[in-house]
């Protein structure tokens, strides 16, 4: 369960990190600027960072091995590479 609220319908949920705090993860598929991975980190309308999803996974290798990455960087590879690990099981 989202840990703050989101007011966008389109966004698909994908996991809650606790990190330096509480991010929620969601993908959303129909930004203007393709799919885009977000971490909410609060209830209020600005309160989130998003990260086009090519962006990020094209810098994988390299932000897991950095210390210095802002906290919603982390937040969002944690919680997408929980996603693909989980989507790579098989179905019970
Ligand atoms: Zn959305």
């Amino acid at each position: 369960m989202p840990r703050w609220k989101h007011g966008c319908s389109v966004c698909r949920f994908i996991d809650t990190v606790k990190l330096n705090q509480t991010y929620d993860v969601y993908e959303c598929e129909r930004s203007a600027f393709g799919s885009l991975l977000i971490a909410r980190y609060g209830d209020g309308p600005s309160e989130y960072t998003s990260v086009p999803r090519a962006i990020l996974l094209a810098r994988v290798d390299e932000i897991l091995v950095r210390s210095d990455l802002y906290p919603y960087e982390q937040a969002l590879i944690v919680g997408f590479l929980r996603k693909e690990h989980a989507d790579a099981q098989p179905a019970h």
